[in-house]
């Protein structure tokens, strides 16, 4: 189960969200563990937000054996493409979209409009690399 908050409403939403990522990758991963293994359906709470809207509703998706299978294809070819641009030391642009996902500018969009020789040079100046220490948490 999931809760989503949204400023718009459409024929769409809901269908849309049986190509989500996130919730198709929530039930692959419910059915590793042994006595989840027979989940498929996923359950999205969708709370519409003012001022357009302010209703709720509640849907439930069903993940079949083969949207499982192509959604788990898709992140293996995605990983194999990540170590492949790590091995080039290349890492496309793929457009504007994800730099200005949820109305906010990407912290990162220092480095990535500089031309590419002078990159380093904003990291230096703009940034600091700090070592996320998971021993921690
Ligand atoms: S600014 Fe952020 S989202 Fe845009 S290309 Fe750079 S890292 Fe990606």
């Amino acid at each position: 189960m999931d809760h989503k908050t949204s400023t718009w409403e459409s024929q769409y939403l809901v269908p849309s969200y049986t190509l989500s990522n996130q919730f198709v990758g929530y039930v692959w991963a419910a059915q590793q563990i042994p006595e989840y293994s027979k989940v498929n359906n996923f359950i999205v709470d969708v709370l519409l937000m003012s001022p357009k809207n302010d209703s709720f509703f509640r849907s439930s998706l069903s993940m079949n054996e083969t949207i499982l299978a192509e959604w788990k294809r898709g992140i293996e070819v995605t990983c194999a493409q990540i170590l492949r641009m790590h091995y080039d030391n290349f890492y496309p642009m793929y457009g504007k979209d994800a730099c200005t996902s949820w109305n906010r500018l990407c912290p990162y969009f220092d480095i990535c409009s500089a031309s590419h020789g002078f990159r380093q040079t904003v990291m230096n100046a703009q940034y600091s690399k700090l070592v996320w220490d998971t021993a921690a948490r």
